[in-house]
């Protein structure tokens, strides 16, 4: 496949911020910028909607996906998969587009052996403790997903030397400036131009 747009990767620990930092970055991308939707088969949380924040499978319904071969990348995460669209995907960047995709780090390294020009970004929180604050501020975990999520938190800083740029997000507004500096220099690029 001939890859036109560029293919940004936000990945990082679980209580990074990746969706605080994904939602409040959308509005400032050009129209071009495309933001993949995921598919789940974890349970919608309240206000989100089928379409816009997941596609929402049953488990059965995800394992046929990955079979017929539709899933760019997927990964089981706290019990429940994760995967990106891979048609979506491969049209996005075929037309020129850029496409977006906020994802945890077993997928980010797919997408990275599928698409090796991709731009893997690394989010990080500032320190141990605002992630524990971040996972527990949530309010939907139980003290068994918060043990979970807050243990391979920590373990997942190890991918980090596999990424192009890392982000610390102390400050939203921050870090989505630095997503987006990263983004217009690889537009700029001239391996890309
Ligand atoms: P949540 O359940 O909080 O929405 O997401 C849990 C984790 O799954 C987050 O780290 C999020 O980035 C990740 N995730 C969301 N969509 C995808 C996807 O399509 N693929 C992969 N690999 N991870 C995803």
């Amino acid at each position: 496949m001939v890859q036109k747009g560029l293919l940004i990767v936000l990945s990082g620990p679980s209580g990074a911020g990746k969706g605080t930092v994904c939602k409040a970055l959308m509005p400032h991308v050009t129209d071009n910028t495309k933001l993949s939707v995921s598919c789940t088969t974890r349970n919608p949380r309240e206000g989100e909607i089928e379409g816009v924040n997941y596609f929402f499978k049953s488990k059965d319904e995800f394992r046929q996906l990955i079979e017929e071969d539709q899933m760019l990348e997927w990964a089981e995460v706290y019990g429940n998969y994760y995967g990106t669209p891979r048609r979506y995907v491969e049209e996005t960047l075929v037309k020129g587009h850029n496409v977006f995709l906020e994802i945890e780090m077993q997928g980010a390294l797919q997408v990275r052996k599928k698409f090796p020009d991709c731009v893997l970004i690394f989010l990080v929180p500032p320190s141990l403790d605002e992630l524990k604050s971040r996972i527990l501020g949530r309010g939907s975990e139980t003290e068994e997903t918060f043990n979970l999520r807050f243990g391979a938190a920590a373990d997942e800083m190890k991918y980090i030397s596999q990424y192009d740029y890392v982000v610390v997000n102390d400050q939203v507004e921050t870090a989505v400036e630095k997503v987006r500096a990263i983004m217009q220099a690889e537009l700029c690029s001239v391996a890309r131009n």
